[in-house]
């Protein structure tokens, strides 16, 4: 069987200057790691990150957002045609913080996802459940609410270009990461709903990310995890040293 891309993304969210943007691009051109290493830098520093890796880096682009519509008059927003135009590979869509401050519904998340599909740039989807819905016994329920839009929006096919991150609001930015056997617990709970909505083949296929105050100290046996496919990493994703000890935590399978 093919093995599944192990993957470590950076999200910056909105922190980083030009002294990080070097830093990173000196210290991760040539980073020797079993995943692909995707860094999301607030969009405005995307063109001049590119431009200091070297040349044959293996390291990606992603950005942190992008508009469901394709042009025209949205103030402040940037479409896949830009995310083209930077050889963006990777897009986050849905991030907790995105669906909560600026209201986006899984009807939007959905439709973000299939616009970068159509842009051939891979949507990172994110999906968690908050503390209370986690306290009062509902994780299950919001991860397949959150899905089914997915589905919804997305053919068969085009599952082979999707990547899930799978990020409980609570662990988001607190320092409490969920353990080992709580994020195996929901990712393969949604492996098994990929598979039953849609075949196993793609359900065993999909990249599933855990991400939720991810650091050096405890990526390893998050990552070890037979369900978890690498992290989406925040806070720690901003320190040089910490974010290339989380990609290298990635075994070799
Ligand atoms: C995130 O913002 O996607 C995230 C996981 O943040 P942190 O690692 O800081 O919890």
């Amino acid at each position: 069987m093919q093995q599944r891309q192990q993957l470590v993304i950076a999200n910056w969210k909105m922190n980083g200057n030009n002294q990080l943007v070097e830093a990173f691009s000196t210290a991760l051109s040539n980073i020797n790691a079993n995943c692909e290493v995707v860094i999301c830098p607030p969009s405005i520093y995307l063109h001049s990150f590119k431009q200091q890796l070297t040349a044959d880096t293996k390291v990606k682009l992603g950005s942190q957002n992008v508009s469901e519509q394709v042009s025209g008059a949205f103030t402040g927003e940037l479409s896949v045609t830009m995310l083209n135009d930077l050889d963006v590979n990777y897009v986050i869509v849905g991030h907790s913080e995105r669906r909560a401050m600026y209201g986006e519904s899984s009807e939007i998340v959905a439709d973000k996802a299939k616009r970068a599909i159509d842009a051939s740039i891979t949507p990172v989807v994110c999906i968690g459940e908050s503390l209370e819905e986690r306290e009062s016994d509902k994780t299950f329920d919001v991860i397949a609410e959150q899905l089914d839009a997915v589905f919804n929006a997305l053919s068969l096919s085009e599952w082979s270009n999707v990547v899930l991150a799978y990020e409980p609001v609570w662990a988001i930015g607190t320092g409490k990461t969920a353990t080992p056997q709580q994020a195996q617990e929901v990712h393969e709970f949604i492996r098994r709903i990929v598979s039953e909505r849609l075949d196993e083949e793609t359900s065993k296929a999909l990249s599933i990310l855990y991400g939720g105050s991810v650091n050096a100290a405890n990526s390893a046996e998050l990552f070890a995890q037979a369900d978890v496919d690498g992290g989406l990493v925040g806070g720690a994703s901003l320190k040089v040293d910490d974010f290339t000890q989380i990609c290298q935590s990635v075994s070799a399978e």
